[in-house]
């Protein structure tokens, strides 16, 4: 049989050409090369539990792409080539099993997330809509069910989706915010927005009000939202880092006073990237409510606080289900493998606002069944489905228990520090403490003036380059990974350790240690 001249294969009439992708049947492949590469697997994981392994295999960038090229042949490779291929990603990763790589916000999984990434894999079922992906939608609904009834998203039917990570979920919040608030955003954009307010006598600026301490991801959702960079106001935080009522109240009263704009959204911070510092929600909506705003929880790395069994700690999330958006990252301190984030909606059909028919995808209105309507992305990973195999493992009180070890962590580590007041200058700390804790080494002889924060721009200077050289020789050793940050109220670098709740105590000691003395040598050299 020829169609327009070719062969098409079909009924055996002319040759037909296998793909490469199909010679032999795949379980036979999957039989052959899956324990493979589960070795390597479990080696990766096994060297990562030995004391001396470095954190990182390279000290620097430069060494590293000198030394590693990925090539992209012309032709089908053997199994050996393929797992020579998955050996040398494992040989040249950072290995989060050390416990060592205290770097960002995220760490290692835990085996069931890896096990959870296979059956993802393996299923490869598509998340927009459930006829496709049954039970990954259905661990979907759970989970967001599970978390709304957490934060106390209870009194309307809530509702809530996974995001490809906690800057898309804030995206989509504020998107959602201006499409309920402002009707012709929908299909007018920002243009219709300006024309609403405009014939309200209100200022055509929608303004979008935020602390000085957020995540740059609320400026992100500006640029994408159409709102831009300038529509962001920051709010003074205190020296622990949260932001002050009075001084929002105070923001949003002045830019409507002035007409500098409306003011349509207010983001509180639960756990802020740097010091892991808590906004005080009860008072935030208490404004958001005088003003008509909506109010959005970036929770992506404080939120899973509601865990906690530590009611000092718990009550950190109290006011939660007057919010009326809240993202969350379970992949972050709840250790499930990236990409793992939710946003939860107070009100399920603000959601609608996001929906648009396409009749080749959805047969059906309901949203819970075409998880695609909540948001503007179409194909989407199962995500939730790790986070549901984290529940059904660890439960809701490992959660609890899991955040709680941190918490105790973190405690003792400043503890320790304290114990080091000639060497370590501690920074300012968030209230009550999380799992960030900022530090730096301190020049001999001098007393840790910390507490005043009173420096002189060339105090800051030396202290922040002393804080750089113990980062790069942190690098260049390779057995820790930290992070370094600019403090709030100009204060300087500190090294940023993040404190996870699997980190071992002597490890962290230890750190300490190497940044005391790494600090000593510096400035003895600088004498
Ligand atoms: C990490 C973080 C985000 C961004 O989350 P991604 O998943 O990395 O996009 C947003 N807000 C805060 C407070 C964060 O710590």
């Amino acid at each position: 049989m020829t169609v327009n001249g070719h062969s098409n294969g079909v009924n055996g009439a002319g040759p037909s050409t296998l793909s490469p992708l199909q010679v032999e049947p795949s379980s036979v492949e999957a039989a052959r090369i899956l324990p493979q590469a589960l070795e390597l697997v479990q080696n990766f994981i096994a060297s990562g539990e030995q004391p001396d392994t470095y954190v990182a295999p390279w000290g620097s960038i430069p060494d590293f792409r000198k030394a590693v090229s990925l090539s992209l042949p012309d032709k089908t490779a053997s199994d050996d080539a393929l797992l020579d291929a998955i050996k040398l990603v494992f040989d040249n990763s950072v290995n989060p099993w050390t416990g060592r790589f205290l770097d960002k916000l995220y760490a290692a999984p835990t085996p069931v997330g890896i096990a959870a990434d296979l059956v993802l894999s393996a299923v490869n079922a598509n998340a927009h809509v459930m006829s496709a992906s049954p039970v990954l939608s259905l661990a979907e609904e759970r989970c967001v069910e599970g978390l709304c009834e957490l934060f106390g998203f209870t009194e309307k039917k809530a509702d809530g989706l996974t995001m490809p990570g906690g800057s898309s979920a804030n995206t989509l919040a504020v998107q959602t915010a201006l499409a309920n608030l402002f009707p012709k955003f929908r299909t007018q954009g920002m243009l219709g927005v300006m024309q609403q307010l405009t014939e309200e006598k209100r200022a055509p600026r929608p303004l979008l009000f935020t602390s000085s301490q957020s995540h740059y991801s609320l400026d992100k959702a500006a640029i994408s939202s159409g709102l831009g960079l300038d529509s962001v106001v920051k709010v003074d935080c205190d020296d622990a880092g949260r932001m002050d009522p009075k001084a929002l109240d105070h923001a949003l009263t002045a830019a409507k006073e002035q007409g500098t704009g409306t003011p349509f959204l207010i983001n509180a911070t639960s756990g802020t990237t740097v010091l892991g510092s808590f906004d005080p929600l009860p008072e935030l909506s208490a404004v958001a409510r005088k003003h008509n705003c909506w109010l959005h929880i970036d929770g992506s790395w404080g939120g899973p606080i509601v865990f906690s069994h530590r009611q000092t700690y718990s009550d950190l999330m109290k006011g939660s289900h007057l919010a009326d958006s809240i993202t969350i990252n379970p992949h972050k301190l709840l250790n499930v493998p990236l990409q793992c984030s939710f946003l939860l909606v107070r009100d399920a059909d603000t959601l609608s606002a996001n929906s648009l028919d396409a009749a080749y995808l959805f047969h059906s209105k309901d949203r819970r069944e075409n998880a695609a309507m909540k948001t503007m992305g179409c194909g989407r990973r199962g995500d939730a489905l790790k986070f549901w195999l984290y529940w059904v493992r660890y439960g809701k009180n490992g959660f609890g228990a899991h955040v709680d070890a941190g918490l105790a962590l973190a405690i003792e580590l400043v503890e320790y520090i304290r114990s080091k007041p000639t060497e370590i200058e501690l920074g300012p700390l968030a209230d009550p403490l999380f799992l960030q804790i900022c530090f730096r080494p301190l020049q001999p002889g001098r007393v840790d003036d910390s507490a005043s924060w009173q420096l002189d721009a060339e105090e800051v200077k030396k202290r922040s380059a002393a804080t750089q050289h113990v980062y790069q020789e942190l690098k260049t050793r390779r057995m820790f990974a930290v992070d370094f940050a600019p403090l709030p109220n100009g204060i300087g670098d500190y090294i940023r350790l993040v404190v996870h709740p699997r980190t071992k105590m002597e490890d962290l000691k230890t750190l300490v240690d190497q940044v005391a003395e790494i600090g000593q040598s510096y400035w003895k050299q600088q004498a």
